[in-house]
């Protein structure tokens, strides 16, 4: 005969805290977000073993009246919400009033805490769970609590941490998460009496320095987007600046930090085109919208979320980042100056520079609110202009006193550099595109639209080549005419053994053109070519125009490179190539002065 009990509170705690302290690195969280909660602006966190043996916190927020000390720790108590209308409308990190109870039951703790009409602080010290009454102690204001040897009473679980290396990562990235997440606040982190970081009040893009590198800050487009009331903000980094891992992507809701499938995939979608797939993108997003329109109460931990809308929320982070990924000339960090983001010279955006420790200057995205590169109508005109307008050497001839409008961001073609290189010069100095890189990106984007237009022009072979066919490719051949045709192709067998090329598309009428269709037979026969799907279509027509971009050491002429650099400007996504490596860098007359230190 089983007998049914109810279970003492202590082990209800306990059994709370399995799912919501997993590791130090959860307390860490929860505390971190009372602290916020409580408004704290100064935060200082000090650990020892990797939060093992201790995890403290001191805050300079409103702290804990000492009637409420004793409520603070225990099971469902909470200051944060008293009605479902309040749980459907979460505006603070916490709700849920079990983290300090579950994090009383597995510790030693010690809560101090002083409001700042007190005439002094009160203390409370809990054992596994046993609180002792508040006695008075010294504190000036706002609250300091240390949670000491966590799981010193449940060996199970302490068997599950790993090293103090290991856990003391977790905290950190914990702590990182929230640093980012209040640029405005001030924290300090110390491991072992040693500080790891000391962090103060900053705009964003320095928060972003001071945790992520200031390679990422160079690299990061600001995003600033918003449709009814959703709002999108933080920064992308450009692919050139990709991961091998997904250990540089944050993205938050509402302030809270968040794991969801649906935003990474729609994050990684407007990445699709212009990153290598084993590459990661890095980033710190956040949206923001009205708190009844996500709900928070997943998952004790809260890192779970679900959106009401989310098929919108989906194509409103996509669109929003493709947008701004897709710009044509997506600036280019310096290479070696390592001094900060040049932005693409155009009409409307002049060249602004970020030199770290240099007060004048401010990188794009410093101004949430200065518009994104958007040549948009400067481009239509040089796209509508006729087409030799810049091309010929008269057209290198130009010198700093020209009018801006005159020139073109990616300036005008000076000549060729070991076959490999071609050297432009704009309005603000030296322009250095990757010419091979620059023109794949050219021809796939081209044969892009003209797939989706069903409009890829042939050309027709002067004289058709005949080539050995394997009885596969013979068979790809003809099961996939259609298909084959849609692509600019007209391919036939000639007997048994031989395949004959009559016309290719036109676009790709230098290259050799056996070894593109085999190329083309080989990924058709990889996908099968009746549904395609949007991916699979596109790395076939990605490796296409690997086929005719120009090779290294071809020599081009001023005209045919003045023409590519006009091309590159009105075409999407041209700042990579199709494997998401850069196609060009700019480097400014500044940079080239302070290179050679003139003026000093
Ligand atoms: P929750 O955050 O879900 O309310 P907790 O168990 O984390 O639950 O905290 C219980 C309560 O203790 C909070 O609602 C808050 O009133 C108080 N509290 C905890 N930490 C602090 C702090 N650092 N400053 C002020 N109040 C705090
Ligand atoms: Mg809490």
């Amino acid at each position: 005969m089983t007998t049914i009990k109810l279970l003492p509170d202590l082990l209800i705690s306990q059994i709370a805290a399995g799912e919501v302290i997993a590791r130090p690195a959860s307390a860490l969280k929860e505390i971190l977000e009372n602290s916020l909660d409580a408004g704290a602006t100064d935060i200082t966190i000090r650990l020892a073993q990797g939060g093992i043996k201790l995890i403290g916190i001191t805050d300079n927020g409103t702290g804990i009246r000492k009637d409420d000390l004793l409520l603070a720790l225990s099971r469902h108590a909470t200051s944060k919400i008293d009605s479902l209308q309040d749980l459907e409308n979460i505006t603070s990190l916490g709700f849920r009033g079990e983290a300090l109870a579950s994090i009383t039951s597995i510790s030693r703790l010690t809560l101090t805490s002083r409001q700042p009409d007190e005439k002094h602080a009160w203390q409370i010290h809990a054992e596994g769970g046993q609180l002792s009454d508040p006695v008075p102690a010294a504190l000036s204001s706002g609250t300091v609590l240390e949670i000491r040897d966590l799981y010193f009473n449940t060996p199970a679980r302490r068997k599950f941490l790993k090293t103090e290396a290991t856990e003391l990562a977790h905290c950190v990235e914990v702590f990182k998460r929230t640093a980012l997440s209040r640029p405005d606040g001030r924290f300090t982190l110390q491991h072992n009496d040693r500080i790891v970081y000391e962090l103060f009040p900053a705009d964003f893009p320095h928060r972003i320095a001071a945790i992520l590198g200031d390679e990422f800050r160079q690299t990061a487009l600001p995003v600033n987007e918003q449709v009814a009331d959703l709002h999108l903000s933080g920064a992308v980094a450009l692919p050139a600046y990709s991961r091998s891992a997904r250990d540089q992507q944050y993205f938050f809701v509402n302030g809270r930090f968040v794991r969801d499938k649906l935003i990474a995939h729609a994050i990684r979608e407007a990445y699709r085109d212009i990153l290598h797939l084993n590459r990661h993108p890095a980033f710190v997003l956040f949206i923001d919208m009205a708190p009844d329109r996500v709900d928070v109460n997943v998952h004790p931990a809260k890192t779970e979320v679900r959106f009401h809308n989310p098929h919108a929320l989906h194509q409103f982070v996509f669109h929003s980042l493709h947008k701004i990924l897709s710009s044509p000339s997506l600036h280019a960090p310096t290479p070696f100056l390592q001094t900060g983001v040049i932005s693409p010279v155009t009409t409307e955006n002049p060249v602004v520079y970020s030199r770290p420790g240099h007060q004048n200057s401010m990188p794009l995205w410093f101004n949430p609110t200065a518009a994104q590169p958007s040549p948009a109508a400067y481009h239509t005109d040089i796209a509508s202009s006729t087409e030799n307008r810049y091309s010929g050497v008269t057209a290198t001839a130009i010198t700093r006193q020209s009018e801006n409008e005159e020139i073109p961001p990616l300036g005008f073609a000076l000549g060729q550099l070991m076959g490999i290189y071609i050297l432009a010069q704009n309005s603000d100095g030296l322009i250095i595109v990757d010419m091979h890189a620059a023109h794949e990106r050219i021809v796939y984007e081209k044969l892009k639209s003209d797939m989706e237009n069903h409009s890829v022009a042939m050309q027709s072979l002067l004289i058709p080549v005949v080539f050995e066919a394997s009885s596969l490719e013979r068979l790809l051949v003809e099961q996939e005419h259609d298909t084959l045709h849609q692509m600019g192709f007209d391919i036939t067998a000639l007997s048994p053994t031989a395949l004959t090329i009559r016309a290719v598309p036109a676009i790709l009428q230098d290259s050799d053109s056996v070894r593109l269709i085999r190329d083309v037979l080989k990924e058709i026969d990889r996908f099968g070519s009746s549904q395609l799907l949007a991916e699979e279509r596109n790395h076939l027509l990605s490796s296409m125009a690997c086929h005719s971009a120009v090779r290294a050491n071809h020599a081009l002429t001023v005209t045919e490179m003045n023409r590519l650099l006009r091309e590159m400007e009105v075409t999407e996504r041209s700042g990579q190539c199709n494997h998401g490596r850069p196609t060009w860098f700019s480097i400014s007359l500044a940079d080239l002065d302070r290179l050679f230190m003139r003026g000093k």
